[in-house]
């Protein structure tokens, strides 16, 4: 087998991005699903039909709960034993914490926040952006095993569809954890905050002026939509919310149906984390504003008229 895609889960649920590795490995190699949990088999009946046969599970007491090393020397010891020459995760919060320790471990070559790569002889080509995403640079990666973190939004989910999973159960030693398990969380404001995998995205930016606003206009219209609150940098630098809802460059990288961008220029660190949503509404006073490039539907106005009219108006839609 020659590509290995560490599965990303939390709470018995495997993580969409999964999906979108799967179909990112179409065609370009044999490829294996990792399920490292304290319970595997949930797990890996999620991932039947999404294309890739194979599957190979570790169940461990010490895996209950995520620890970065405990999961790096059972990936390695994998990596090792089966001969993997690439390895998958996706460039989100667990792909960032993981894949350099593993790539430390592995002493391979990494690239991080890839949105295409392809085999080139021995090597592998990727493509990737930088400078703030002003460019894509290219890079061969020239020592093996290659270890990829790939951009959520960069591949389209693979399709579910029928087909069965090859599953090899590993034994492997897994040290406990150098801590012990208290809880979690999740934030500040007590709300647990999955931009990831949300469907429909609220967000708001500097335009909001204060935290007290942004309460008073962005809450409503995302709990009247069902959709997950997020934000720009300065809003979350500013304290008006915990970081955890900052989408972007140095935050989350979303890609939900809807994005509705309110009160956000569209600066290109902005930009970075939203731009593959299928959907994107932008609310913004200055018809000139960069997120307006960005945007399938356009409103140039004022957002205190605007947003609490729009809640209202689907309010009433929704009965
Ligand atoms: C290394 C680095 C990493 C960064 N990472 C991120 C990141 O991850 N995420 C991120 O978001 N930023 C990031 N930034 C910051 C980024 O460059 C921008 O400064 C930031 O995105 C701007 O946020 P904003 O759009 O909310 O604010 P502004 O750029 O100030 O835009 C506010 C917008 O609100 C509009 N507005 C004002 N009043 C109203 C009104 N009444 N009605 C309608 N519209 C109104 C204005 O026209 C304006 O377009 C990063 C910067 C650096 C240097």
């Amino acid at each position: 087998m020659d590509i290995l895609i560490v599965v990303e889960h939390r709470d018995g649920q495997v993580a969409s991005i999964n999906f979108e590795l799967a179909k990112a490995v179409e065609g370009k190699g044999e490829a294996c699903f990792l399920v490292a949990s304290k319970e595997a088999a949930p797990l890996l009946e999620q991932l039947k039909g999404y294309g890739v046969k194979k599957a190979i599970q570790v169940d461990h007491e010490n895996l209950a709960h995520y620890d970065p090393n405990s999961l790096t020397s059972v990936v390695q010891k994998v990596v090792q034993e089966k001969g993997f020459s690439l390895v998958l995760a996706g460039h989100t919060s667990f792909g960032w914490d993981l894949m350099p320790k593993l790539a430390m471990a592995l002493e391979g070559s990494i690239s991080t926040n890839v949105i295409s790569f392809a085999k080139d002889g021995d090597s592998w080509m990727v493509e990737r952006p930088s400078f703030g995403e002003k460019l894509v640079s290219k890079e061969r990666l020239k020592k093996s095993p290659y270890l990829l973190t790939v951009a959520p939004g960069a591949f389209p989910e693979a399709e579910k569809g029928e087909g069965d999973l090859e599953i090899e159960s590993v034994t492997l030693d897994v040290a406990a954890p150098a801590w012990e398990f208290q809880g979690v969380e999740s934030g500040s404001t007590g709300e647990d905050v999955n931009l990831e995998d949300a469907e429909i995205i609220v967000s708001g930016g500097r335009g909001l002026k204060e935290k007290e606003k942004f309460e008073e206009v962005i809450r409503p219209l995302a709990e009247t939509l069902g959709a997950a609150i997020g934000a720009s940098r300065p809003v979350v630098d500013d304290g008006w919310l915990p970081r955890a809802h900052q989408v972007g460059s140095s935050g989350k990288v979303v890609k939900p149906k809807l994005y509705m961008a309110i009160g956000i220029s569209g600066q290109t660190q902005h930009i970075a984390g939203m731009k593959n949503s299928q959907c994107i509404v932008a609310i913004n006073k200055d018809k000139e504003a960069p997120i307006f490039d960005y945007a399938h539907y356009g409103v140039v106005g004022d957002l205190f008229e605007i947003v609490p009219k729009l809640t209202e108006k689907i309010k009433e839609l929704k009965g």
